[in-house]
């Protein structure tokens, strides 16, 4: 537990460094953005070559300004617009999405267990974000194929397991489970995934923002991650959010309603 707190306490103070760095960079790239643009309107008559130039300079920033927005997100702790979700039209979406732009060679299976899926409490766009960031991880960790699975499930958390887990509290979660059967993490590894930019992947692949991003929206709703993962045998990724309590109890009511209409 204490390592564990260790950690969290390491990441936190990344997160706070990460965000004054993401601050300040922003006040830089405005002025270059601006500038460019102004340079683009007032040179119309520019050759194609300096014109080229000048995309480049105008299209780079604006990837710099992207990633200066994914660093924010995760540190500065926006809900978002919170609103009641249902999961299952979103995990279609993400399936979607799967099917039609990641490789053949990756089997994409999903899986709900229950009609019943509890509802949440968040902004669609960002358990978005924490899907498909855990969905292009899971590809990029499969380069020769495998599968790749979604389930989604209503879990109790019960004293016991809260003892366990640090972020964890009694009461109702819905868990979406991401799993692949890629080439894993070894522990070095694995205890580092969460840090911003953290990463394993050539320069241009990889940001190491993804799972610090998952990880600042996940902890925003209250959330916690498990992960599992074993060298050349693949990962697991269980992103526990809490049910929204309103629509728990009224789920409940219209189960009781309805089966007291069956008697
Ligand atoms: P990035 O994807 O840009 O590297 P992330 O924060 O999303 O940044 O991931 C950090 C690192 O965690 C990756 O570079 C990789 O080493 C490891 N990782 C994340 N997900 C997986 C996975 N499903 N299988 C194997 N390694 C993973």
């Amino acid at each position: 537990l204490e390592a564990q707190l260790l950690r969290l306490q390491r990441l936190e103070s990344l997160g706070t460094l990460a965000s004054g760095i993401a601050h300040d960079l922003n006040n830089i790239l405005a002025p270059i953005m601006f500038s460019v643009q102004m340079l683009t309107l007032k040179l119309p008559y520019i050759d194609a070559r300096n014109q080229q130039l000048l995309k480049i300079i105008e299209n780079n920033s604006k990837r710099a300004a992207d990633l200066v927005k994914q660093i924010l997100t995760f540190a500065r702790g926006s809900e978002g617009r919170s609103i009641c979700l249902q999961i299952e039209p979103l995990l279609l979406e993400v399936e979607q999405i799967l099917n039609s732009t990641f490789p053949k060679s990756i089997i994409i299976s999903k899986n709900l267990s229950t009609q019943n899926l509890w509802r949440i409490k968040a902004d669609p766009s960002q358990i978005h974000q924490v899907l498909m960031n855990l969905c292009v991880n899971a590809r990029d960790a499969m380069p020769e194929g495998g599968t790749l699975s979604i389930c989604a499930n209503n879990f109790f958390v019960d004293e016991n397991f809260a003892r366990m887990n640090l972020d964890a509290n009694v009461g109702d979660y819905v868990v979406i489970t991401v799993s692949d059967t890629g080439f894993g993490m070894a522990p070095l590894i694995l205890d580092r995934i969460f840090e911003p930019f953290f990463t394993t992947k050539e320069p241009g692949k990889g940001t190491g923002l993804g799972l610090s991003t998952v990880i600042g929206i996940v902890k925003n709703y209250r959330g916690f991650i498990n992960v599992e993962s074993e060298v050349s045998k693949g990962t697991q990724f269980q992103v526990y959010l809490p049910a929204d309590e309103e629509r728990t109890n009224q789920q409940a009511e219209n189960l009781e309603l309805s089966n007291g209409n069956r008697e």
